[in-house]
């Protein structure tokens, strides 16, 4: 069993370290004794894990993806240690397979899921709202809206992992992600290990054992609903009750600096809602407003709850991040945003950067390039503007595939990273040699995952602590695919190579992989 820390915070010694929302959250878990920590990097979750890693009670690994990241560590959490897993919420989509039916199974220990959401979309591909799998995976949400408050909020999400037999959703944003506090830290308290055990109509979902646990989690929906009704985290602040505020996540410290004289609920314990709460502090205040960051996820309940006099922000408000000018508008309900113009600063590849030679041939051969995540998605700007799609990860692969079926005679080239390939151009390749195809697919091997910070994968032969480990041959790792032609070559210096390389292929009727490497600039070898 468990020793007592389960549901209570170890006694915070005299000690403060000045962390930012990730770093704090990755201190909260490894105190309350976190045992495995799996993710895949990706902004702005990163540094949860990179933070993990400097604890060496933790067991901790870049995953190849998010979907191996979950498993791994739900896996843990099966085998009776406490876990976490990580994701910026792209990477949710990946391991959404494996969260919805662990919403069924439930845990042996406590099972975190952190997902960083990024509104506004600094560096993501669209702006999705995370809040909404807790309703659709029937899963209980906490969101911090501070540093201090994601390393308390994630002890306590591990403690009602443990009582509930649930995964909890830490739901963040990127200003709490990175924004830094003065944040106070206590000691890791120990949880021992729980024995294997086997229970298989909890972990083996067949359809009659699924029916049982769906009957289970419904009802673990009704005991969650009363312990957030409980719960420390949805707080009432009543102060002036002529405008009160129900609101959550970084939007409350935002309302807390432009009204300091209001009152607040604040919901920590998001997921299912405190409605007794709701209702309560709706008649104490004269004014209701409900502020929130994207979807109407607050505002759609408060509607259901039949609250008529709260008012809600402007449609136009549910995209972006908000902040102090925004929320003046959002309370007086005109739909404007004063937020000051600031010189726009496109970003673009570094200067030196080894995708400068690659795409500079793509873009003198006039192909079309089907495109990936990662830095080289930059080449769809100017002065390159030689990349044409980008979708998710893995489809610089399976979208050549498609273009050049719906165009077999087109010049299509299909390029991903080194990182991404390992993540999920592998399967698109496969799918690729299965099914007959030709064509191209351009691997950008920068040997790292640039785009995040420059973290390790299988092919750059180091794990998360540098520690060296079996390096993935990329290379012989395509020709076991089946792959017809493969190529690895330097582009830099070799440009004139590249290009009659290319030419040749786009000629060929054959499948053929070309890996451009030449490490990114930014990484120390
Ligand atoms: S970080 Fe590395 S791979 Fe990314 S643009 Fe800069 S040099 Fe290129």
């Amino acid at each position: 069993m468990a020793k007592a820390n389960a549901g209570k915070m170890p006694a915070i010694q005299a000690q403060r370290l000045f962390l930012s929302g990730n770093e704090a959250l990755a201190h909260g878990a490894w105190e309350a004794g976190l045992a495995v920590a799996a993710a895949y990097p990706g902004t702005p979750s990163t540094e949860i894990l990179e933070t993990l890693a400097t604890y060496s009670e933790v067991d901790v690994q870049w995953s190849v993806n998010e979907k191996v990241a979950y498993e791994v560590a739900y896996g843990a959490a099966v085998g009776g240690v406490r876990s976490l897993f990580a994701c910026k919420h792209v990477g949710l989509n990946v391991a959404m397979d494996p969260l919805m039916t662990s919403a069924y199974a439930g845990v042996e220990a406590g099972f975190v899921v952190v997902v960083c959401d990024d509104p506004g979309m600094h560096s993501s591909q669209n702006e999705q709202d995370t809040r909404w799998v807790g309703i659709y995976a029937k899963l209980p949400v906490l969101e911090p809206s501070s540093p201090s408050e994601a390393r308390q909020m994630v002890a306590e999400a591990l403690a009602i992992s443990e009582k509930f037999d649930t995964p909890v959703i830490i739901h963040m944003t990127t200003r709490v992600s990175h924004t830094k506090e003065d944040v106070a830290v206590g000691p890791r308290v120990p949880v021992e290990s729980k024995p294997l055990r086997i229970d298989a109509a909890k972990y083996v979902m067949t359809p009659a054992n699924a029916r049982r646990r769906h009957d289970f989690i419904e009802k673990r929906l009704e005991k969650l609903r009363a312990a957030s009704e409980k719960s420390k985290f949805n707080k009432v602040e009543l102060k002036d009750t002529s405008l009160g505020f129900i609101t959550g996540g970084i939007s409350y410290l935002y309302l807390k600096e432009t009204y300091p004289d209001a009152s607040f609920l604040k919901l920590g314990f998001l997921y299912p809602f405190c409605d007794e709460k709701i209702s309560e502090f709706a008649g104490q205040v004269k004014k209701l407003v409900v502020v929130e960051e994207l979807d109407p996820f607050i505002e759609d309940h408060v509607k259901q709850l039949g609250i008529r006099k709260a008012k809600f922000r402007h449609p136009s408000f549910r995209q972006g991040e908000l902040g102090p000018a925004v929320l003046e508008d959002a309370v007086s309900g005109q739909a404007k945003d004063e937020t000051p113009s600031l010189p726009s600063r496109p970003p673009r590849l570094c200067a030196g950067c080894p995708h400068w030679a690659s795409f500079s041939v793509l873009k003198k051969l006039g192909v079309f390039v089907a495109g990936d995540i990662g830095c080289y998605t930059l080449a769809s700007m100017p002065p390159t503007s030689s990349l044409h799609t980008c979708i998710c990860m893995g489809a610089g692969v399976t979208l050549q595939e498609g273009l050049r079926r719906a165009h077999p005679g087109e010049k299509i080239v299909g390029v991903i990273g080194d990182s991404t390939f390992v993540h999920s151009g592998v399967t698109g390749l496969i799918n690729a040699v299965y099914n007959k195809s030709k064509g191209i697919v351009l691997i950008l091997d920068n040997s790292t995952t640039a785009m995040t910070g420059g973290q390790q994968h299988p092919a750059t032969g180091l794990t998360i602590r540098n520690e060296p480990t079996k390096q993935l041959d990329l290379a012989a790792l395509c020709r076991a695919c089946g792959v017809d032609n493969v190529d690895v070559i330097d582009p830099c210096g070799n440009i004139a190579q590249l290009e009659q390389l290319v030419q040749e292929r786009l000629k060929a009727d054959t499948l053929s992989v070309i890996i451009a490497k030449h490490p990114c600039k930014l990484i120390k070898r």
